[in-house]
C-alpha cells in the first residue's frame, strides 16, 4: 500500500485485545466429559455436551479455580457473586443454540498487565474483565470435498475470555501483551497456551484516530489469528487500511474482519452483532456461585511466583542483568530450576551463567526440556561452589566435569576426585612446572622472553598437559608472565 512517514505520523493507533485460554481442566465446563486434545472425533461427547433436551449442566469448580489465578496474576479483583448467563447464536457446532457464558458478572473485573512498549519501556495494559465460558465444537471443512464435518469433543470445553482495555498503542505492544499473556498462563498451568493449536486464540480490535485527539475512532474486530506474530501482521494491515481510508475520507465500519496469514490482509467478514442480538439473560439451569474471601486465599496459597516478582526479584536483589532476568523467567520450568540452584549457592551469575549456558545448550542440542535434564538442581549448586572454592578451575568444570556429571549420578566432588581433576591451588607446584616447561622449551622460553607474546599459547599448553588440565589458567598465565621476567 504504501504510506508516507508523513501520514503516518498523523495517526495513533488504538487496540484492545480479547483472549481466549483454552483451561487445562480433565473434564469440561458443564459436564463430566473429558476435555482431551487430540481424541478421536465424537467420542468426549455425552448428552449434556449434545444439549439434548431435559440435559442439566454442572459447574466444574476447577474452571472456577483457574480464572481466580488468573484474576489474582492480574491483580484483578474478584467477584464474591456471580451468576451464568446465556448467549443465544446458532451454529452447526454449538448443539445447545447458546453458549453458557458470564455476562454482566464476569468473574474477575479490573486489574493490569505489565508489557514492554514499542521502545522497550515498561507500560501498564489494564484488564477491563476476565470471564468464564464455554468452547463450541469445531466445523471441519477440508477433509471432505462436498460436506462439512462436525467435531463436538471441544464444545463445552472451559475458556476464560482475557478482555484488555484499549490501552494497546502499536503492534508490538500487542505482540508483547499477548506474549506476556501466554507466559501467565503456562506459568499458573491453566491452559497450554499453544496459539497454533487453539488452545489460545486471540481477537485484535483496531482502530485510529488523529493524534491528539480524545476520541477514539471506530473498531474492527479480526479473528483467526494463530500466532502471536499473525495477531501484529493482522494489526499493522488494518492500521494502514483504516489510514489510508480516513485519509481518503472514507467511513471505517464496525465490523468483523477476517485475517489471511498466505496475504497479511484482512477482509470483512460480518457487520459487528450488536449485544441485544444475542439476547442475553441470566443462564436458569446453573446457581450463582459465592467465591469468598477463604476461598480466595486457598486459591492464592497454590499459585506458583510468577514471572514479573522473579524478573524483580533477579534484577533487584540479586544482582542480576534486565538481559538474564528476562531469560531466566521466560519459563516457569527453568525459573524454578533457577530458584533450586541458588536455594544452595549464592553465586548468583555464575548459577545464571551455567543455566543459560551449558544447561541449556545440552537441552537444545538434546530437543529436550529442563524436566528431562539429568543434572539435579542441587548439584549444579555443589558444582558451582565447587569452582568457587578453588578446587577445580572453571575451564575443567565446564569441558570435563559437567560432561562427566551429565553421565554419572555421582557428586561432582566425587567424580573430579576419582578422576584426578581437584585443583593444584598449590602455587609452587604450578611455579615448578612452569619452570619445567621453561626448561624443555628453551628456545620458546627465550623468544618469549625477548618479546615474542604469541609464543604464551604454546607455554599454557605445555603447562597444561604437564599439569593434566588442573592448572587454573587464569593464575598460571600470570606465574608464567612473572617467572619470565
Ligand atoms: P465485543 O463483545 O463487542 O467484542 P468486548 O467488550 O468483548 O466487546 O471487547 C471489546 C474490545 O475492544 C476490548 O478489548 C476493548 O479494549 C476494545 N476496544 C473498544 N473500543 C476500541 C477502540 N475504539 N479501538 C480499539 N479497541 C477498542
Ligand atoms: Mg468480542
Amino acid at each position: 500500500m504504501g504510506l508516507s512517514e508523513e501520514i503516518r505520523n498523523k495517526y495513533q493507533a488504538v487496540i484492545g485485545l480479547e483472549v481466549h485460554a483454552q483451561m487445562l481442566t480433565k473434564t469440561k465446563a458443564y459436564s463430566n466429559d473429558k476435555n482431551e486434545f487430540g481424541s478421536q472425533p465424537n467420542t468426549n461427547i455425552s448428552a449434556i455436551t449434545l444439549g439434548h433436551p431435559g440435559t442439566l449442566p454442572r459447574m466444574n469448580k476447577k474452571t472456577i479455580d483457574f480464572a481466580i489465578k488468573m484474576g489474582l496474576a492480574c491483580e484483578s479483583d474478584i467477584a464474591p457473586e456471580q451468576y451464568f448467563a446465556r448467549k443465544n447464536y446458532f451454529y452447526p457446532d454449538l448443539p445447545k443454540g447458546y453458549q453458557i457464558t458470564q455476562d454482566t458478572t464476569p468473574i474477575c473485573t479490573g486489574g493490569k498487565v505489565i508489557v514492554k512498549d514499542g521502545e522497550g519501556a515498561e507500560k501498564e495494559v489494564g484488564i477491563t474483565r476476565i470471564h468464564m465460558e464455554e468452547d463450541a465444537g469445531k466445523s471441519i471443512h477440508d477433509i471432505d470435498p462436498f460436506n462439512t464435518l462436525i467435531d463436538l469433543n471441544r464444545a463445552g470445553v472451559p475458556l476464560i475470555e482475557i478482555v484488555s482495555e484499549p490501552d494497546i498503542r502499536s503492534s508490538q505492544e500487542a505482540y508483547n501483551y499477548l506474549t506476556e499473556i501466554r507466559k501467565l498462563v503456562r506459568y499458573l498451568d491453566i491452559c497450554d497456551g499453544n496459539m497454533e493449536e487453539g488452545s489460545l486464540r486471540c481477537d485484535a480490535n483496531v482502530s485510529v484516530m488523529l493524534k491528539g485527539s480524545s476520541e477514539y475512532g471506530t473498531r474492527t474486530e479480526t479473528k483467526n489469528l494463530n500466532s502471536i506474530r499473525n495477531v501484529q501482521r493482522a494489526i499493522d494491515f488494518e492500521i494502514e487500511r483504516q489510514i489510508i481510508a480516513n485519509e481518503n475520507g472514507e467511513t471505517i465500519n464496525q465490523e468483523t474482519r477476517n485475517f489471511n496469514a498466505v496475504t497479511g490482509t484482512t477482509t470483512a467478514m460480518r457487520s459487528k452483532e450488536a449485544a441485544n442480538d444475542y439476547r442475553y439473560f441470566p443462564e436458569p439451569d446453573l446457581q450463582p456461585i459465592s467465591v469468598d474471601q477463604n476461598h480466595i486465599d486457598r486459591v492464592q496459597s497454590t499459585m506458583p511466583p510468577l514471572p514479573a516478582a522473579l524478573f524483580k526479584k533477579y534484577t533487584q536483589e540479586l544482582g542480576l542483568s534486565a538481559y538474564d532476568a528476562e531469560i531466566l523467567t521466560d519459563q516457569k520450568e527453568i525459573a524454578l530450576f533457577f530458584e533450586d540452584i541458588i536455594s544452595n549457592t549464592k553465586n548468583y551469575k555464575s548459577a545464571a551463567n551455567w543455566l543459560m549456558g551449558s544447561v541449556k545448550s545440552y537441552l537444545n542440542e538434546k530437543a529436550i526440556g529442563i524436566g528431562e535434564f539429568p543434572i539435579s538442581a542441587a548439584r549444579i549448586s555443589e558444582l558451582i561452589n565447587l569452582i568457587d572454592s578453588g578446587k577445580v578451575s572453571n575451564n575443567l568444570a565446564s569441558q570435563k566435569l559437567f560432561p562427566a556429571m551429565l553421565e554419572s549420578d555421582d557428586s561432582p566432588l566425587k567424580i573430579a576426585e576419582v578422576n584426578n581433576w581437584i585443583q593444584d591451588s598449590d602455587e609452587d607446584a604450578i611455579k615448578n612446572m612452569v619452570l619445567e616447561v621453561f626448561a624443555e622449551n628453551p628456545s620458546e622460553f627465550e623468544r618469549f622472553k625477548g618479546g615474542e607474546k604469541k609464543l604464551m599459547g604454546f607455554l599454557m599448553g605445555q603447562l597444561m598437559k604437564k599439569s593434566q588440565g588442573k592448572a587454573d589458567p587464569k593464575s598460571a598465565s600470570k606465574l608464567i608472565n612473572e617467572l619470565a621476567k
